[in-house]
């Protein structure tokens, strides 16, 4: 796919929500925002507060749970076509900006049904109601850059990431005062996701010299500050909430791979975060692509400086430091560290690797696999042992 696409613009740094003032020639913003923690941090007052210096009535949707469902979207569409804004804010962690996002898609086309647009990039032109801004709140899904939502149908315990460059925002605000707020759990979480958009997205089968420079000074911000951002320094909190960003723009053009097919499934199955199922499979996805892109990882290895002569010790680095990572951060390497019982893993790991075969992230990893192998990959991650195969 020869195209690159992002927001129009992105406001950055300190206070960067006040920029939203500036937003002239509208009439209505309807704000989308998940549980209590921008209402109680004052972001969302704060938010609200700007957007009527700008001349905008807003109305706020809160409540957007973590991992939305179809029905909460179908609810948010509801309610924007009561309200009939000319702007859409979400603000949030990924969740409220994944669901705003596919609101928006339902408040424009209100006949479509889910299934119209599962498929990726299948959706109809939107903005003919509404242009659409992202505040994030947290460092890693970097969803206020990307054309992708994750919106999950509990009636089969699948997440579908919906794919449209439709819906890459127009605007994006990195307030690097919102993640200062964040619980360092979160910060772990996110903060691995977003190593691992960067990762897939430099090995992808869609990437290009755009996505791989932006992909590249993701991975060396994100391994420079992530664990000082998790022990709470301040600086390097901001620096992530850059580095998540740069990562999604890279994802977001060059596509994801087999870690984010598999993140998709067991985090729906087994109710773990999506950045921590990410951090559990980044090493074992690592080590199967190699077959098919070493060289990949071994630049990534020698760009941040891991040691290594040969491409094969340089990827074997890489794989350590993600671990190395994880350990750093208090995330457990395997799903049986996490609680999944071997019960629970022997009656659905089947099922799930038949998912993760048809999830759309699959098809831009860099080695083919098949039902089998996404089972092997799996059965790997689930014990905390190396894939080599
Ligand atoms: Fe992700």
């Amino acid at each position: 796919m020869a195209r690159f696409t992002l927001p129009r613009d992105i406001y950055y740094g300190p206070n960067a929500i006040s920029e939203l003032k500036n937003l002239k020639g509208y009439k209505k913003a309807f704000i989308v925002t998940g549980g209590q923690s921008m209402k109680r941090t004052g972001f969302l007052k704060k938010l609200e507060d700007v957007l009527k210096d700008a001349g905008l009535e807003t109305r706020i949707y809160d409540g957007v749970e973590p991992d939305p469902s179809i029905e909460r979207v179908f609810d948010g569409a509801k309610a924007m076509r009561e309200f009939q804004p000319d702007v859409i804010v979400a603000i949030g962690g990924g969740s409220p900006m994944d669901a705003a996002k596919a609101m928006w898609v339902f408040y424009e086309y209100p006949d479509k049904t889910f299934d119209d647009i599962k498929n990726p990039f299948t959706m109809p032109k939107l903005r003919t109601k509404a242009i659409f801004v992202a505040v994030p709140s947290t460092s890693g899904t970097a969803s206020e850059v990307t054309a992708f939502s994750v919106i999950t149908d509990y009636s089969t315990n699948i997440k579908y990431p919906l794919a449209d460059f439709e819906i890459t925002p127009d605007i994006a605000v990195l307030d690097t005062d919102i993640p200062l707020t964040m619980p360092k759990v979160l910060t772990a979480h996110t903060g691995m996701d977003a190593l691992t958009h960067a990762i897939e997205a430099y090995v992808a089968s869609a990437r290009s010299d755009f996505s791989d420079a932006l992909a590249i000074k993701a991975i060396s911000d994100i391994y420079g500050n992530l664990v000082a951002s998790y022990n709470g320094d301040v600086e390097a909190r901001g620096k992530m909430h850059i580095a998540q960003c740069l990562a999604g723009m890279a994802f977001s053009n060059a596509l994801l791979g087999i870690a984010h097919s598999l993140a998709h499934k067991t985090g729906a199955m087994f109710h773990i975060p999506h950045g921590c199922c990410n951090a559990i499979l980044l090493p074992n996805v690592i080590q199967y692509n190699s077959k098919a892109c070493m060289a990949r990882y071994a630049e990534i290895a020698r760009a941040i400086g891991l040691s290594g002569v040969t491409d094969q010790q340089l990827t074997n680095s890489l794989v350590e430091m993600v671990r190395e990572l994880n350990k750093k951060l208090g995330i457990k390497q395997s799903y049986k560290e996490n609680g999944v019982s071997e019960e629970d893993f022997k009656a659905h790991s089947k099922e799930i690797a038949e998912n993760a075969v048809l999830d759309p992230c699959t098809g831009s990893n860099p080695r083919a696999i098949d039902a089998e192998n996404m089972l092997k990959v799996l059965t790997c991650a689930y014990y905390g042992e190396d894939v080599a195969f």
